[in-house]
């Protein structure tokens, strides 16, 4: 019998929980004001324009739409981006970022010319581990954050890539890391990139947040297009789980960034030989609800305001927390709580601590201290506050 898996176990014991002042931070979707689940607007207005096409249900080609590919590339490389006028890129519809990492994962399995070895942060995504293990890849560990700061250990960051041998992978979150928070600064980046660069590895990003961190989808994908204009060349996992809050319809993408067009051609048929026997070809429902959010010039101006109304929600509740934190007395410093950004807080807490909140308050979240800022709301942060200062002080 293999062990349940640990997030969605923190969801089990929470729905068993009879407590009504129960509060679930455990989940990495977002929830509305009044932690309901959120449907956006534009999702909606897109699937009401796709309901009157009337369109079939026949296969989508094994690299997905077109269509699709075109719109969510120049999404994460910006519109002024000479990797698509320039053929650069092999791009292929993925299933949601999990799905397009695996895709990623296996394509270097297979072909990666360097060492089969993955840098991941510590601490990185649950999942990362054991998905590029799965595809055969090495996985091995680079200094990310620092327990004592909440924050980034940058130079633990810069003496570990410096200490990578060549040719190897090194895995980044674009923005928003999960579980942490933390993000580096843009002139930290800058700095990142040069080191990459000089080790000569291979960036693979993870970016599942785009636009959902700072409300800006220009702002989220600043690492990435900085890379491209450094001219590395990259992987790229997308997720339109977070940002159009597609969770279940799983529509992402992977693209390689290619030297030349010979390349992207060579690689995007590889690609899809991988994917053949694994899935056939993706699902259609998900792509075509991004393709017309996209590519409608009034819809994605609708999105981006959707996008940056569930960022701004996020953003004010971290304050509220840490004003009622201090509301409550607490002495302890919790400015990381509004440092970090995205879905997650890495509160610090320590496990005994996180076992007195889901004990004696109802509270579920990750034993790491890790809390979904989307669980909470304006009607129980006082309490969440007022929770974590008992167990802390
Ligand atoms: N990568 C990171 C860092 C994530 O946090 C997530 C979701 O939590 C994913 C990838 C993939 O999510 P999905 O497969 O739902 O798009």
């Amino acid at each position: 019998m293999g062990p349940p898996d640990a997030i969605l176990g923190v969801t089990e014991a929470f729905k068993r929980d009879q407590n009504p002042k129960k509060i679930n931070l455990g989940v990495g979707a977002y929830r509305d004001d009044n932690g309901k689940p959120f449907v956006l607007p534009s999702v909606l207005k897109a699937e009401e324009n796709l309901r009157s096409k009337g369109l079939d249900k026949e296969y989508s080609p094994i690299s997905g739409s077109p269509e699709f590919c075109k719109h969510t590339i120049n999404l994460a490389l910006g519109d002024d981006n000479q990797v698509v006028p320039n053929g650069l890129n092999s791009t292929v519809q993925g299933i949601s970022g999990t799905g397009s990492l695996c895709i990623g994962a296996n394509f270097l399995s297979h072909f990666f010319p360097g060492r089969k070895d993955i840098y991941l942060p510590t601490p990185s995504w649950g999942n990362h581990t054991p998905l590029f293990k799965l595809a055969g890849l090495t996985v091995k560990q680079y200094k990310y954050y620092d327990p004592k700061t909440c924050g980034l250990d940058f130079q633990g960051v810069l003496d570990d890539i410096s200490k990578i041998p060549e040719k190897s992978i090194i895995l980044l979150h674009a923005c928003a890391h999960n579980p942490t928070g933390v993000d580096p600064k843009p002139e930290q980046w800058a700095e990142l990139s040069q080191l990459i660069k000089k080790k000569n590895l291979f960036p693979f990003f993870d970016m599942a947040y785009q636009g959902f961190a700072s409300g800006d989808v220009l702002k989220d994908s600043l690492a990435v297009r900085l890379f491209i204009k450094e001219g590395h060349h990259i992987a790229l996992a997308q997720s339109f789980a977070k940002n159009m809050g597609l969770y279940g319809e799983r529509v992402g993408a992977f693209t390689l960034v290619n030297g030349d067009k010979d390349e992207a051609a060579r690689t995007l048929s590889q690609i899809k030989i991988l994917i053949r026997p694994m899935y056939s070809n993706p699902p259609i429902n998900g792509a075509r609800i991004v393709t017309e959010i996209l590519g409608n010039p009034e819809l994605k101006k609708q999105w981006l305001v959707d996008v940056k109304g569930m960022a701004d929600r996020i953003i004010s509740v971290r304050t509220t927390l840490r004003d009622n934190l201090k509301k409550n007395g607490s002495t302890r410093d919790w400015s990381h709580i509004t440092d970090q950004i995205g879905m997650f807080c890495f509160t610090g807490l320590k496990a005994p601590e996180v076992e007195r909140l889901t004990k004696e308050f109802s509270i579920y979240l990750t034993k790491d201290g890790r809390i979904s800022m989307a669980g909470v709301t304006s009607k129980n942060v006082e309490y969440l506050a007022h929770a974590i200062h008992e167990v802390t002080k």
